[in-house]
Order: C-alpha cells, then structure tokens, then sequence
C-alpha cells in the first residue's frame, strides 16, 4: 500500500471518473513544510499562526513573521499557501498579552476580534504578509469571522497596509486572495452574501461543529454531541460550498473533517474544491478518492442531507463503504 501512495506524490488528485480536487496540508511552522513536500501536498490549506507568537516573551516583530512567511512561500515554490492571521484567545493564550478573564472563552475576546480592537498587532502581521507576498502564491484568511462588517474592516486594513507599503517603495504582489474561515454558524448560513465579497472560503469544522450543537469540543461530558455528521452540520457545509460555486470561487476544508477517511466520500459528494489535513493523511487520500465516483458521492451526499440523525448518515457512509 505505501508503494501504491508513493507512486500519487507527484500526481494530481482525480477521482475515478475525472473530478480534480485539491489535497492541501495544516502546519503550524515553517519546519513543516518538508513533509508536505514529502507527502505530495498540492499546497498549505492552512498555516496556523499562532506558533510565532507562542513560546516567546513578547510580540514577534514584523521581520521575524515576514521571513517565516516568506520561507513557506519559497519553499512551496509556486503553490497555494493559506495563512491565517492570529487566532489567539478562547482556549490560546498569550503570556505578555493582559487578556480579561472570560466566563466563555470561545464565544469571547479572539482571533479576528482581538485583531481588529489590537490593530497594532494585526496591522504588523499584514505587513509582514503583504511583503511576503511577492515570494509565491499568498493567500491570506481571517479566522473567527462572524459577520459582513468584520470581514469589510479586516480587508480595509489590509488595503492600508498594501498603499503605505506601495508608498514606500516596497512591491506587493497584486494577486493575493483573500477569503475567509467559515467557522461560526452566522457565516455558514450568510455565505451567499459572503461569497459576493471574499475571494475562498475554508471551513473550519473543528469550531464549527463546537457552534452549531452548542458542545464545548475540550468537554468529555457533552462530546456525544460534537458530530461531523450531524445533517444539520452538512447543511451548513452543502449551502457554504454552493454559495461559493455560484460566484465562481472556491471552497476548502481545514478542520479535522477533511482529513478523515469516512468523512471524504461525503465531502467529495458535497463538492468540496480543496482538503487540507495533516500532511501524513494526503496519499491515503489521494488514493481512496482516486477509486471514488464524484457522481456516485453526489447521490451519497444527497440522500444524506435528507436524512434526520448523524447515526443514520454514518450508516449511509458505512453502507457504500463495503
Ligand atoms: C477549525 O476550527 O476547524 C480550525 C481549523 O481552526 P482551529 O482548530 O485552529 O480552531
Ligand atoms: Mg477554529
């Protein structure tokens, strides 16, 4: 079987009967990109940030992120890489940010909204990644998006950032998209609205699972509820992959979802553009799709979405797996 992988590193990912998707890999730092080389990652679907502020004592200056982002850029040589801006708060702290005390930690202070009250740190991470832009293909994703407006003040600062740079003399490259994680239920259900403005998006399942049922993914005792297949989570997921298509831009997935093997057929069915999963999942499932019917996975993801339990969906995805 590993010999059978190995051959799919340097090949497209198609499914049986000629539908391409895209299989990306998650890292967390720099030094992780050589396993997605390794592995045949098709490119970064998502670069956590947060590592370059972890583990010191305080903020990363701008040079420091500009030649981190610029190392991945380089040595993905050409292809795709996601990078999502600070996702810090909920659960990731930092040690010199005075961060309140929260009753709720993730439905509090973070990501995207510590970003746009802190703009001194988000303003330097934009432009370290705007300079780092000309070294690839860049494309830049906010986390923790809840609505319009947050969106439209995140793209305005970075536009900011791109004229002063501009005005210094310093090249930034005109093709950066920029799109967003779709990781809160209000964005799920709005993306049609979204999809107007926003170049990608990406779910985030992790979250978005916690924020549909309502579940603390850190707590054992409400985790029977934390169900990927629950229809009312491949709902969100159906209308946040047709709102983008009907613009003519694409949908990935960057939550643990996209990286397991009984989830694929589904998502595949749904008609998910990009997978980006830990770099060790990627020809495993280059493979397994290569043997799938996209228009068979389709019926697959029809009749899942007409079904009312994720019992009876796992059942669904068990039943074409024999
Ligand atoms: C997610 O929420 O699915 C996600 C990819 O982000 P994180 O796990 O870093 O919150
Ligand atoms: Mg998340």
């Amino acid at each position: 079987q590993i010999a059978e992988w190995k051959k799919l590193r340097d090949e497209p990912t198609v499914s049986a009967d000629g539908k391409h998707v895209e299989l990306a890999a998650n890292i967390g730092t720099p030094n992780d990109v050589n396993g997605v080389i390794e592995n045949g990652g098709e490119g970064v679907g998502l670069y956590r940030t947060e590592f370059l502020y972890m583990g010191r004592d305080k903020l990363p200056s701008e040079e420091i992120q500009y030649n981190a982002y610029r190392t991945v850029l380089e040595n993905m040589k050409g292809k795709p890489v996601v990078v999502r801006t600070l996702d810090i708060g909920g659960d990731k702290e930092l040690p010199y940010l005075d961060l309140p005390k929260e009753m709720n930690p993730f439905l509090g202070f973070r990501a995207i909204r510590l970003c746009l009250d802190r703009q001194d740190i988000f303003r330097t991470q934009l432009r370290a990644l705007l300079r780092a832009s000309v070294h690839g293909d860049l494309r830049i994703m906010f986390p923790m998006i809840a609505t319009l407006g947050e969106f439209r003040a995140a793209r305005d600062l970075l536009l900011e950032e791109k004229a002063k740079l501009r005005e210094e003399g310093k090249e930034v490259s005109d093709n950066i998209q920029l799109g967003i994680m779709v990781e809160i239920p209000s964005t799920a259900v709005l993306a049609d609205q979204f999809a107007k403005e926003v170049d990608f998006f990406s779910i985030g399942t992790n979250d978005l699972i916690q924020y549909t049922m309502a579940a603390d993914r850190m707590n054992e005792q409400v985790s029977y509820l934390y169900q990927p297949y629950n229809p009312a989570i491949l709902r969100l997921v159906k209308n946040v992959i047709d709102a983008a298509h009907a613009e003519g831009k694409w949908t990935g997935m960057c939550g643990e979802m996209a990286g397991d093997a009984t989830a694929i057929p589904l998502l595949l069915g749904l008609g998910l553009d990009e997978f980006s999963m830990s770099a060790t999942s990627i020809l495993p499932a280059r493979s397994q799709i290569s043997k799938l019917s996209a228009a068979d996975m389709k019926d697959l993801a029809a009749k899942a979405l007409q079904l009312g339990t994720a019992e009876e969906v796992a059942a669904l995805v068990q039943s074409i797996a024999k």
